[in-house]
Parts: C-alpha cells; structure tokens; sequence
C-alpha cells in the first residue's frame, strides 16, 4: 500500500495530552522521511491558522507539514514565503460563503441553543467577529446535554451542525468538517481515497476516519470509543500505543502492507 498522503490530528493525536514529551520521536522521524520520499503531509485540525502556528512553536515541531487543515474546514498551502499559509483554491472561499448564508438562516434556531446554554447549563459560549462559533462545556455530561439540545433543535435547520472534541463545540455547515476538507486536499492534490492515510482520537475526526475520503483510516490507542468504532468499522487500525507513538505504529502498519 503506497501512502501519498497523511491526514493526522493535531491534539491528542500527534501531541500528547498526558504530558512530556509532547512528540513521539520516532514518529516524526518516520513523517520527515515518509516526506523525503514524496508523501505529503496534512496536519487536520480544530484549531485556527494561529493557534496551529503556536502549537508548531510550543512543542517544537522538527519538521513543517505541506498542507494545513484548519478550523475543521479551511485548506491551506504554504504561500510564496514559506513562512506564511495561503488559501488552497477557492474552497475557504466557498466555504466562508456558505457558513454566513447558513449563520443568517440559522439565526432562531441558534437564539434558542443560547438560550438553553445559559439557562441550563454553566457552558460558556465564544463568539469570534462574525458572532457565535461555539461554548466550552464544564464536563462531558453537561457536552451530552448540550448536543442532545442541538440535535432536536437543529432538526428545523439541518444544515446547522456541529463539531464537538472533548468539552470544545464549534458550530458549522453539515457539508463543511476534516473529512470534506481532506475530500478537497485529495482533489487538489490528485491523491486518491486508497492512498490517504489518515489518523485521529475524537468526535470531530470521524468525519476523516470513517473510510469514505481516507481508506488508511487510525486511532491512536487513547482514542474515545466512537472513534475506535468508525476505525473498526472501516477496516482501519487502532494501535496500542497512544498519541505519536500510536501514528507511528499505524504508519508502520499500512507502510509494510
Ligand atoms: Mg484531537
């Protein structure tokens, strides 16, 4: 199995949230020498272009990834200066587009999620300039919850979904998560599904990992159950080893195939 193309989660997936050391050495050895010999890498994320900057900066990192997947949805290339990201083709564009048609159509069914949050639950909500992006749950209990609200709340307008990992939501388009932003990277870049490797811990990397845009689909073994189901399900691997050392075994697990 040749793979062209790695797809990989950023926190709790490639970093450790146990503690130091954040990396796995020998899994950034084997990504910096799976580059060497043409594979492209992706860092898929939650985060913004920023904070995924920061989190490059703070632990380290020994090598650069070629593409970043940002915010559960954005496509980036590295742009003239190398130093700076750029958008991949029109997608971000696209996708900025769809996002303010739906957060206008959306407006009273998302009044009725805030109103639910501050009534019955200590979440709080983050707004970015735009308006409302997401909340932070006190707990896993108090996420349950919220997510039941918004399912039954977002049946008037299912194109309102959500991204959740641990007590993080980010409210989105249902056409828009890291799986559809992979679909567009694997467009752009000509790798096909068979070739896209691709590994993550939580809810919001199912969309990556359930087999559909990715066929080398992982988990590391700290990975939340549902995940661990998706991986199974679509005949990826669920290592032993959690975190990088987890990637790294997945890697070594498809490279030999
Ligand atoms: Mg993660």
């Amino acid at each position: 199995m040749h793979i062209q193309l790695l797809s990989i989660d950023f926190d709790g997936t490639l970093v450790s949230r146990a503690g130091e050391p954040a990396l796995d050495t020998q899994c950034m050895e084997l990504i910096r020498e799976l580059q060497d010999a043409g594979t492209m890498w992706a860092i898929n994320t939650g985060r913004s272009v920023d904070l995924l900057e920061s989190g490059l900066t703070d632990f380290s990192f020994p090598i650069r990834p070629d593409f970043i997947l940002t915010s559960e949805r954005d496509v980036f290339r590295p742009g003239q200066n190398r130093d700076k990201w750029e958008a991949f083709g029109d997608w971000n564009e696209r996708c900025a587009r769809d996002h303010a048609k739906l957060f206008n159509s959306a407006q009273s069914v998302l009044a009725e999620v805030v109103d639910f949050v501050n009534q019955k639950t200590k979440a709080r909500l983050l707004y970015h300039s735009q308006g409302l992006e997401g909340l932070v749950a006190s707990d896993d209990e108090e996420m349950k919850r919220i997510t039941e609200f918004i399912e039954q709340a977002r049946t008037k307008e299912p194109n309102l979904n959500y991204q959740r990992n641990t007590v993080y939501l980010r409210f989105c388009h249902a056409d828009y998560h890291k799986g559809a932003a992979l679909a567009e990277l694997s467009r752009l870049t000509e790798v096909p599904r068979e070739n896209i490797f691709a590994a993550g811990d939580h809810h919001n990397d199912i969309s990556m990992l359930d087999g559909q845009v990715a066929a080398l689909p992982s988990c590391p073994a700290n990975a939340i159950p549902n995940v661990k189901d998706a991986v199974r399900a679509a005949g990826g691997y669920i290592a032993q080893g959690e975190y990088g050392a987890g990637v790294y075994e997945a890697l070594l697990h498809f490279a030999e195939k």
